[in-house]
């Protein structure tokens, strides 16, 4: 009886863990190495030839990292100082690291000390889509490929001038110009 009880606790204990999304946290995490290959998918294609939207869930995992699927196509977030483009200086433009879609450039990109890459502009408001985000209890607002519906991350109203805001974007929804190469036609 005694060893039920335990086995029973234990259990829900697993349980509780599980929906408390504890192991998907020590997962969100992935070395540089494995972020070096995103983006890779899109040697393949013309990105903007591509029906994105067509894309299937399939289709995602297979062109993607773990934590790139997680991020981009299910909402997820990477850890904070684990990404590749955090702390990059380099000149350029940062693309959607799902369709190739151009979104951020360097020249707006801020250190915030928040360990995700930060950017006060986007390089064009119509490529990228915002909606209320109510998850986990607060209210944020959402960025997202307008292109391809990459979640990319949140944006908040405590940036730097002349916009005020801070785009708090994960680097695995991000490809560097230097980093990607496309198929031209
Ligand atoms: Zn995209």
């Amino acid at each position: 009886m005694t060893k039920l009880k335990y086995f029973l606790v234990f259990l829900t204990l697993i349980i509780t863990v599980n929906a408390m999304d504890i192991f998907n946290f020590f997962r969100k995490s992935e070395n540089t190495e494995t972020q070096d290959t995103i983006g890779s998918h899109l040697k393949k294609v013309n990105p903007s030839k591509t029906n994105w939207k067509e894309k299937t869930d399939e289709y995602w995992k297979e062109s993607m990292t773990p934590l790139q699927y997680n991020v981009t196509r299910h909402e997820g977030t990477e850890r904070a100082f684990s990404g590749k483009y955090w702390d990059e200086k380099r000149p350029g433009v940062y693309h959607c690291s799902g369709c190739g879609h151009e979104l951020f450039k360097s020249d707006t990109k801020f250190k915030s000390g928040t360990g995700w890459p930060s950017f006060y502009d986007v390089v064009t408001k119509e490529n990228i889509t915002l909606k209320t985000d109510k998850r986990f209890g607060m209210t944020r607002t959402e960025a997202s490929c307008a292109r391809c519906g990459a979640h990319l991350g949140h944006v908040f109203e405590d940036g730097p001038k002349p916009t005020g805001l801070r785009y708090c974007i994960n680097s695995v929804s991000l490809v560097h110009s230097e980093d990607i190469e496309t198929k031209a036609e």
